[in-house]
């Protein structure tokens, strides 16, 4: 696999986890800000309802009570006892509440709750009112000069394994009448058995603006969290959908891209390879050897060049065939390869003639490589189907440096040392000079 092919790799898969590792964060974030926006939006709901609630008591008392006031009656405790009299704002802020509850369907729950409540029901009878109420207490004053700035008590509860916002709001002693009444309460002798029936000290009187009670508001919110949750999840399979959809897409282009790169890589590849020793041809073998002797051509560094040409290798192909015959290129070719360094430069220039330059190589030593490529190759043995096959081969070799007036020319010199070489009875391999 290529280095390319390596990073893009990892980098797709770095993307992949990166969107899952983000998404995870992604969802948390939005989870934790839907819940935040829905607490602040049940803190507003309650805010509103238990104004409406102190309103609409306000409105009682204005109104209601207050005309009946001024035609000689008003309103009292014990109100069903007394004709013309109707319930004081208390007790109609209480079936207020009530009543709410049985017509609001679940959507809230407010009633006003004490700790002074005669009411069991009304007294501080759960967990969240009994954390929620000293708070209210611990905001009161001792002689309050004005409205004090009361801040609501609230959290968020899990009953019956529902979320279930709950919120407490003072309710103080708004008027002096409000006070005079309450306190008039406390002397009398029903009250006082019940604080002492309850344990609560008696003789308490309130100042204006003091704690007098409390609203409590409850607001359920599983049907918010429901949409929320649908709302997220829909969310989130279209940031999915979307993604992979990308993620095709880059994988396409990606395996497009790659195909083509694969293409031009063989096209490229056979452009300069001999497809069947897959070693350079004659034109990559000239243009990387012109590369070589250009970068040299001012120095005093010289190459090495051998040409090989086998002999008689029609005899081969006459006598064993064809198939025998490319067997022999492809062990020639298999010993060149292997006697190869690094850098040298080996390539079948065609039929069977065999090319190898060896850079910064002299010829001397050029010369101990030709004998050595010679006696691997003679000394070959090709088993071809039950005959022993030996290949015989002629090498030429010429020097390559800044004389050198082409590379093509340097192939030639080569090559026609090899001929020399051929038609020489004693040797079979031979540097080119001027003279031969
Ligand atoms: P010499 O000893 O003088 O070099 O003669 P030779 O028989 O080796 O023949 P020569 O070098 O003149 O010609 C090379 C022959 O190689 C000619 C051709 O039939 C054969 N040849 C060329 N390409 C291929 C090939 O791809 N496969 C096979 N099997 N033979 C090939
Ligand atoms: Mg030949």
């Amino acid at each position: 696999m290529s280095y390319v092919v390596q990073q893009r790799k990892k980098m797709i898969l770095i993307l992949v986890l990166s969107f899952f590792v983000v998404g995870a964060l992604a969802i948390f974030v939005v989870r934790d800000t839907t819940q935040f926006f829905i607490e602040k939006q049940a803190e507003e709901v309650a805010k509103i309802v238990g104004t409406f609630a102190k309103t609409a008591r306000s409105v009682y008392s204005d109104v209601a009570i207050a005309k009946l006031k001024s035609d000689g009656y008003g309103s009292h405790v014990d109100s069903e006892l007394h004709e013309g009299f109707i319930p004081i704002p208390a007790q109609f802020l209480k079936a207020l509440g009530r009543a709410t509850e049985q017509n609001t369907a679940n959507l809230f729950h407010y009633r006003p709750v004490s700790r002074w409540n005669i009411e069991p029901s009304q007294g501080l009878s759960s967990d969240f009112l009994k954390w929620a109420w000293p708070q209210l207490e611990a905001q009161d004053q001792e002689n309050p000069e004005g409205p004090i700035d009361w801040q609501p008590i609230f959290r968020i509860e899990q009953v019956d394994g529902m979320n279930v916002f709950r919120y407490l709001t003072a309710d103080s002693a708004t008027s002096a009448s409000c006070v005079a009444c309450h306190n008039h309460y406390e002397t009398t002798e029903n009250i006082k058995k019940f604080r002492e029936q309850a344990g609560v000290p008696l003789g308490k009187s309130w100042k204006q603006h003091q704690l007098l009670g409390a609203l409590e508001i409850t607001i359920p919110l599983n049907r918010i969290e429901h949409v929320a949750t649908e709302q997220l999840n829909r969310a989130v399979l279209w940031i999915s959908i979307i993604f992979l959809g990308c993620l095709a897409l880059i994988g396409g282009v990606y395996l497009l891209n790659a195909r083509l790169h694969r293409n031009l890589e063989n096209l490229s590849w056979e452009a300069n390879h001999d497809p069947m020793t897959n070693l350079l041809n004659r034109r990559a073998f000239e243009r990387e050897a012109n590369s070589l002797w250009e970068e040299t051509i001012n120095s005093d560094k010289e190459h090495s060049l051998l040409f090989l040409d086998l002999d008689k290798f029609k005899f081969v192909n006459d006598t064993y065939g064809h198939h025998a015959g490319d067997t022999v290129l492809k062990a020639v070719a298999e010993h060149l390869s292997c006697e190869r360094r690094e850098y040298d430069l080996v390539a079948r220039l065609g039929g069977d003639e065999f090319a190898v330059l060896l850079p910064y190589c002299s010829i001397d030593v050029g010369m101990l490589v030709a004998k050595r490529i010679l006696r691997k190759i003679e000394s070959t043995r090709i088993d071809w189907k039950g005959e022993v096959l030996t290949i015989g081969v002629s090498i030429g070799l010429a020097k390559m440096d800044k004389d050198s007036l082409s590379v093509q020319k340097v192939i030639e010199q080569a090559d026609m040392a090899s001929y020399i070489a051929k038609k020489s009875l004693d040797t079979k391999v031979v540097a080119y000079s001027e003279n031969i």
